[in-house]
């Protein structure tokens, strides 16, 4: 079954009263649920603001997205906000984590106020996993690149989403600690949940089960082209 289904989606920047920017060209894609795919293009080609509508953090000017076999541009704000919650973490270049809580809080962060039962529980438990029991009580500054990166993956798995997207998750990393990353977004899908991963890195991009190219706005292989070592 497909995850996510985009037919035909633009996005639009206004720049000026004259002048629109148009960053997503007609994207037409499926992605199957358990899918792990990455998707590669040149800087400035419109990974991000496609993997910001897929997030359900933006939305497109034009076209269809469904998300589970649902149109998600029928849902309003919060009703987005809260299947975005439930379903998708997000893993960013920069990690986006705060600096003045501890790894811990961190991980903790988006469950502040929901009721994930046992929440203290389930946070220490992901971060065991991730390898950061010793860390727990650090704030980010004194966490290396690639533990800061797993708290914030961790923080990305307290809901338990079923997608995980990933934006450049390794571009501040060196490579060896790129690849730990790479590892554990393999374990997350192998435990069953769906990938998305943006990457400037082919080594990277070849771990994936499917490579999709962005070019000027447009995927230029939507029947995405089988990664040659897995
Ligand atoms: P990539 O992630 O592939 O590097 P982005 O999706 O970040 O590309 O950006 C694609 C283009 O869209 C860039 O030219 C960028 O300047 C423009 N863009 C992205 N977000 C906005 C925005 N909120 N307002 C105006 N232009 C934007
Ligand atoms: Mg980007």
């Amino acid at each position: 079954m497909n995850l996510i289904e985009l037919h035909d989606i633009n996005r639009e920047f206004r720049e000026s009263k004259t002048n629109r920017l148009e960053v997503l060209k007609g994207i037409n894609l499926s992605i199957e649920e358990g899918d792990f795919v990455a998707l590669m293009g040149p800087s400035g080609s419109g990974k991000s603001t496609l993997m910001h509508i897929i997030g359900l953090l933006d939305r497109p000017t034009s076209g269809l997205y469904r998300l589970h076999g649902r149109d998600v541009s029928e849902l309003g704000d919060a009703e987005r906000a809260h299947l975005r919650a439930q379903k998708i973490g997000f893993v960013f270049q920069t990690f986006h984590l705060l600096a003045r809580l501890t790894a811990l809080e961190n991980v903790l962060l988006p469950t502040m106020y929901t009721h994930i039962p046992q929440r203290l529980k389930r946070a220490k438990e992901i971060a065991r996993d991730l390898g950061l029991t010793d860390r727990l009580n650090h704030l980010p500054n004194d966490l290396s690149g690639g533990e800061r990166q797993r708290v914030a993956i961790g923080r990305a798995l307290m809901a338990n989403p079923d997608l995980i997207l990933a934006d450049e998750p390794t571009g501040n990393l060196d490579s060896k600690t790129g690849q730990q990353i790479i590892s554990v977004l393999k374990k997350l899908h192998r435990e069953g949940r769906t990938i998305v991963l943006v990457t400037h890195d082919q080594a990277v991009a070849r771990q994936a089960d499917h490579i999709l190219s962005m070019h000027d706005g447009r995927i230029t292989n939507p029947e995405r082209v089988k990664a040659k070592v897995r």
